[in-house]
Order: structure tokens, then sequence, then C-alpha cells
């Protein structure tokens, strides 16, 4: 059986950037700030790929929505191996309900027997669309992959869980999210970027998809978190468990 795989990747502050928190407390500034793909979407990618190589998928679609620039995450997606891109073009700030309509409506018009995506974005740690992608879409989810087996129309995922692995197996079509230890991501190499450059990026707007994406969260503020008084050195364990006594009161 061959089978259509749909992957979203977001584009994100980059891993390594450490945010500065706005100084009118509105959100965070990421003007000038490295953007990439994010990480558990790399690895979403790179899962699709393998089931492409393997033969077991015919053909692997990536789509991102959000501003202009999200081109340049899908082009990393399309060297990483997928075939076609699809950007959901939108300069609105887009929450993961928005997020999961779009993605529902690009199912139906593309019919992939396989969605995934990252277990959650590292902007706003949500981890609620590929949740709320499989409720509206009236999908079997299978959340924090960390191993995928495509056969005979079915698909069987290992998902760690607390004290042991659980096997899940779920008929197709279906929605997974990837965990960190799903597979480590190629590197993508200068041939592959410059092949990817051919491949085809189709841009649509949301308003194509017919779908309402207002806020429905407002975020009242955002803060630093407080900062770590100093610590105190003691000349000895003695002295150490009466400061924790009387000072920290954990005894
Ligand atoms: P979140 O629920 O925001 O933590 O995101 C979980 C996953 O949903 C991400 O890892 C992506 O696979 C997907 N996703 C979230 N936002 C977007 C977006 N704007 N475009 C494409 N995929 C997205």
């Amino acid at each position: 059986m061959s089978i259509k795989v749909l992957v979203a990747v977001k584009r994100v502050t980059d891993f390594n950037v450490k945010v500065r928190v706005k100084l009118d407390g509105t959100g965070v500034d990421i003007a000038n700030v490295k953007m990439s793909m994010n990480p558990f979407d790399e690895i979403a990618v790179e899962e699709a790929v393998r089931l492409r190589e393997a033969g077991v998928a015919t053909e692997v679609i990536v789509v991102s929505a959000g501003p202009t620039q999200s081109q340049e995450t899908l082009r990393t997606a399309l060297a990483i191996g997928a075939d076609r891109a699809i950007l959901i073009e939108s300069s609105e700030d887009l929450q993961p309900l928005a997020v999961a309509k779009l993605l529902k409506a690009l199912i139906d018009k593309e019919q992939p027997q396989l969605i995934i995506l990252g277990k959650q974005a590292i902007d706003d740690d949500s981890n609620q669309t590929g949740q709320m992608l499989a409720a509206l879409a009236n999908l079997p989810q299978a959340t924090f992959a960390s191993k995928v087996v495509v056969a005979d129309g079915n698909v069987t995922v290992l998902r760690e869980v607390d004290g042991g692995v659980e096997t899940l197996s779920l008929t197709l079509p279906a929605v997974i999210t990837t965990d960190l230890r799903l597979n480590e991501p190629r590197y993508v190499t200068l041939p592959n970027i410059m092949k990817a450059k051919k491949k085809p990026l189709e841009t649509i707007k949301v308003e194509d998809l017919g779908v309402d994406v207002s806020p429905r969260l407002k975020t009242l503020r955002v803060a630093e978190p407080p900062k770590r008084s100093a610590g105190m050195k003691v000349s000895d364990v003695k002295t150490l468990v009466e400061k924790l006594k009387t000072e920290v009161k954990v005894l």
C-alpha cells in the first residue's frame, strides 16, 4: 500500500536564541532574531522522507502557515527530501486552533493517509495543534511517537509513557505527533538545497480555505522569570543543616 503523507512545519525562533521579553510586556521580541524550523517538525519531515525512501509513502507534502518568510522553512523541508510544499500565507498571529482548522481544510483537499506534526512548537510550547486537528478531522491520533511502523492500512506507534512504552495501532488515515527520540534528522546537503529550489512551492491564502483564524486567546502579560537571588557558602555540614532548618525551612 502506498500512502500520501502531509507534514506540518512551523517557523519558530531558533532553539539557540535567548529570547527577551518586550519592555511593554506584550510578548517576546523576535525582531532580527534567527528563525528556524521547529525541531520536532524536522523530526516529522525526516520520518515522512524515510517512509518515502522505504517505498511506504508515495508523496510527502509539507505545509506551513505563517508569513512569507515561512517559505525558507518549507525549502529546508524540501531539501530534507519532501516532494512539494504549500504555504498558507498569513501575517496574523495564528493560534493552535486556527492552524488546526487550516490543516483540516487542507486534509479535505489533499486527502493524505498520514498526517505528521511535531508534538509542540518551541516558541509557545502549546502542544495542542495535533490533538485539535485529529478532533476536528475526526481521525485517530497518536501523540509523542517514538517509533512509527506503517503496514496494511494501519500505523503502529510506540510512545514513551511513565514507566514504560505504550504501543498503539491506528487505522489510516491518522494523525501522529513526534517526540524527540523518533529519529535523528539528517544534515541538509548543498546539492539537496539546490535541488529543493526547483521543487514546487504553492502559496495559498487563508481566505481560499474559508477558515476563521481570529484569535480565541488573549495574552494579558508576558514577564521574565524572577531573578534568582544570590546563594551563600557555609563552612560545614552542621551550619548547612542549621540554615536549612531556620532559613529555608525544608527540614
Ligand atoms: P503547537 O500546538 O503550537 O505546540 O504545535 C504543534 C505542532 O503543530 C508543530 O510542531 C507543527 O507541526 C504544527 N504547527 C503549529 N503551528 C503551525 C504553523 N503555523 N504552520 C504549520 N504547522 C504548525
